[in-house]
């Protein structure tokens, strides 16, 4: 840290992103990305008409792209917000909502970044254990008066809650925002996306990142009553107004028209999520029942940053947490069936050099 950097940043425990390491050639199954490109219609979208307007500013408020995905939602635009990533939404959501005396609360094992901008943003959090089969209680979350933050379905364990659930939670916390994290939805939970007009303290955030094939492409959004997304326009035009560049926004409004082309993507994954479950099971593998385009899996008899480290020296990737509860597991996202044989050969052989 430099001497000109504030105090206040000392201790900060910044988020660590997924290795992408550059020495050889890796089968990538460490950040949860979609195996599959873009659809045809978004390839084709950033023309290089849109490449020679990019001298211009992108729109602001992202009319179209805002009132694209209103559609798909069947909400009006003014329930709609569109971020830079959905970690921006986040982001926004954490300095708009919270304070002092509004605190916030998630579960202790989740996606990493919430910890993260409760430091950034020196906000109290309340992180709520989850039950020893790493499932949410949301009990815990009732009546908490607390701002709320709830992966569904979770990271890295890709649990779910289900929808009466949740409104228990909302109702029972009507004074504070509950935002629903769903990034992985598309890969078999139930969304909140239809509760938004039932609920003013609702923030649903979901991402391109995924299940639409844009990691790359930095795109994400929200869904919520008018008040809430004013209040996160509020903080967007006192930070970035130009949050979404021209050529996201033009192939975000092109991956909405083609929406049947990554419910397609979807299916395989799943699919391939199911097929692999199966294998792993077979080689002694326990996994948690992921509705999630990755499998949260530990071999009994093999170390899990062993298993992690040795699978990399084979050519694949796969996320190794080294905090205790978890550290017997390995998390691994679900690519094609392909990758995910290739994955299952390895292991095997690991599994086979290790007994010996
Ligand atoms: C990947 C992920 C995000 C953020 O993704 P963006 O790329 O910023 O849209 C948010 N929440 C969870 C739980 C995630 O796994």
């Amino acid at each position: 840290m430099s001497r000109f950097m504030s105090e206040r940043f000392a201790d900060l425990e910044v988020y660590t992103p997924g290795e992408q390491p550059r020495d050889m050639k890796y089968i990538k199954l460490n950040t949860n990305e979609s195996p599959y490109p873009p659809s045809p219609e978004v390839v084709e979208a950033l023309s290089k008409n849109e490449i020679e307007l990019l001298n211009l500013y992108p729109d602001p408020t992202c009319k179209e792209l805002t009132a694209k995905i209103a559609g798909l939602y069947g909400l009006k635009p003014e329930n709609v917000f569109i971020s830079n990533g959905s970690d921006e939404t986040l982001s926004f959501a954490f300095m708009a909502f919270c304070d002092e005396d509004r605190k916030m609360a998630f579960p202790s094992i989740s996606y990493g970044f919430y910890p993260v901008y409760g430091e950034l943003y020196g906000i109290d959090c309340l992180q709520i254990p989850l039950k020893d089969d790493f499932t949410i209680d949301y009990k815990d979350y009732l009546n908490l008066n607390r701002n709320i933050v709830i992966a569904n379905p979770n990271a890295p364990t890709g649990l779910t809650l289900s929808l009466p659930q949740i409104e228990e939670i909302l109702t029972t916390n009507p004074d504070y925002v509950v935002i629903i994290d769903e990034a992985y939805v598309d890969f078999g939970a139930e969304s909140c996306a239809g509760l938004v007009e039932k609920y003013p303290n609702l923030l649903v955030v979901m991402t391109y990142s995924k299940s639409r094939s844009m990691a790359g492409a930095r795109l994400g959004f929200a869904l919520a009553q008018k008040e809430i997304i004013d209040d996160l326009n509020k903080i967007k035009f006192s930070t970035n107004p130009y949050n979404i560049n021209r050529l996201t926004l033009v192939a975000g409004a092109a991956a909405v028209d083609s929406d049947a082309y990554y419910k397609e993507c979807c299916k395989k994954v799943v699919a391939a999520r199911e097929y692999t479950q199966e294998k792993l099971h077979a080689l002694g593998f326990e996994t948690l029942d992921s509705k999630s385009n990755f499998i949260f899996a530990r071999h009994p008899e093999i170390d899990g940053e062993k298993f992690y480290l040795m699978l990399k020296s084979k050519g694949i990737l796969v996320r190794h947490f080294s905090r205790e509860e978890i550290k017997d597991y390995l998390r691994i996202t679900v690519g094609t069936k392909e990758q995910m044989d290739s994955l299952l050969d390895a292991a095997a052989q690991i599994i086979r050099e290790e007994a010996k």
